[in-house]
């Protein structure tokens, strides 16, 4: 089997490289066997323009923001002509409801809504839906957030996947790797390049043991509260993501970068409850418990490119807190960069590291 691009992975990482490849017409498989870690299907799928205590916008944002809605809704199309999308929006525009801690991160909000007032927004008039929670300080509106549904699209673009003959459900093993000149063997597949798309796959990949990687572990509840209305993302203590009209909610999410175990803990299940029973005022259940290790890098900065010793090698990777913007815009730029060698953000380009 010969093809031009092997892509190992089908995270938000490998969907996007694959879509662009595809918008391109080259040709590609896709090699992921479905039951490994896999970080992008349990993610709250928040593209916030703001982060930090300070508000700051977070890098690239007027860049990215834009982007991922133009090309969300044209791989919605393409799923949505393919008959693969799923009755839910796999992306939408939904502001979110910032509730301020103390009144120093009012004074906060205030200061930057003058200077961002295309994001950032003081209410006019109560908005009823915050009299659910217990709130004493007030809000701030965070405007052109989008929400997206890694887990439905993954799955829904799996599938256009299988159904083209492109998808492998088969792990990649580093030993059965033969690089060639100018491209490379694995099995019986023959490549012209080899990306790898494999998350935290790359942490123990021998290629990029030069790279400083950050892996950092999210946990996540699934609660039903039917009677909260799915209209805003809700960020306090936690942060609440509607699931649809479905009356489900993704409450998340921890960042330990110091842990023993990639699996749920009874120490965040115990603590979220808690907290969430306090601050939210309406009955709700918890249906489920998730956990994963973002792919992230100690710079918070992703990887893209090639290697340099191995020119048909390459990494798309270390998205870390951001994949949901940061693929689709990066995805792009590797394909761009492959195909026509258009420059790569120095910042993102993994050969500002050198192999020992
Ligand atoms: C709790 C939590 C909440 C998050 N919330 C957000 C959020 O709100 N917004 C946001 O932008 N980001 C969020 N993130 C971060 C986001 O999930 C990641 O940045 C993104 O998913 C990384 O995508 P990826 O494709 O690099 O990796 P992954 O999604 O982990 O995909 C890697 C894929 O590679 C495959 N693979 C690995 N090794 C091999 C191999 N040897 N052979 C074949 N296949 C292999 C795996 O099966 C997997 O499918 C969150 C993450 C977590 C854990």
């Amino acid at each position: 089997m010969k093809t031009e691009f092997l892509l190992v992975g089908q995270g938000l990482c490998g969907t996007w490289l694959s879509y662009f490849l595809e918008q391109e017409q080259r040709e590609f498989l896709v090699l992921d066997p479905g039951n490994l870690p896999n970080a992008s299907k349990q993610a709250g799928g928040l593209i916030n323009p703001v982060t930090g205590r300070r508000l700051v916008t977070t890098w690239l944002i007027d860049e990215l923001m834009p982007f991922a809605k133009q090309q969300y809704g044209q791989l919605e199309q393409l799923l949505i002509s393919r008959s693969t999308k799923p009755d839910d929006n796999l992306f939408e525009e939904r502001s979110i409801i910032q509730f301020f801690s103390h009144p120093d991160t009012r004074s906060v909000f205030e200061k930057r809504a003058l200077e961002r007032s295309d994001y950032l927004q003081l209410p006019t008039e109560e908005l009823l839906e915050t009299k659910a929670f217990d709130h004493l300080h007030g809000y701030g509106i965070i405007q052109k957030s989008y929400q997206v549904r890694p887990d439905l699209l993954l799955t829904a673009y799996k599938e256009h996947l299988s159904r083209s003959g492109r998808l492998l459900e088969k792990k990649f093993e580093y030993d059965r790797l033969v690089p060639l000149p100018g491209g490379g063997r694995y099995d019986d597949i023959s490549f012209d390049y080899l990306i790898f798309c494999d998350g935290t796959g790359t942490h123990g990949n021998p290629l990029f043991n030069h790279l400083p990687v950050a892996p950092v572990k999210g946990e996540a509840l699934i609660v039903r509260a039917p009677d909260l209305p799915a209209s805003y993302v809700f960020k306090g203590p936690l942060t609440l993501i509607p699931l649809g009209n479905s009356g489900y909610w993704w409450v998340g999410s921890s960042y330990e970068w110091d842990f023993s175990d990639p699996y749920p803990s009874t120490n965040f299940r115990s603590a979220t409850e808690q907290t969430l029973k306090q601050w939210l005022q309406l009955p709700f259940t918890v249906t489920d418990h998730w956990a994963a290790i973002r792919p992230g890098s100690k710079e918070r900065r992703p990887f893209v490119g090639i290697l340099e010793q191995y020119p048909p090698i390459g990494l798309l990777g270390g998205m870390g807190t951001k994949g949901c913007s940061l693929a689709p815009y990066f995805a792009r730029q590797l394909v761009q960069h492959l195909l026509r060698q258009a420059p790569l953000n120095p910042e993102a380009n993994l050969r500002r590291f050198e192999r020992n």
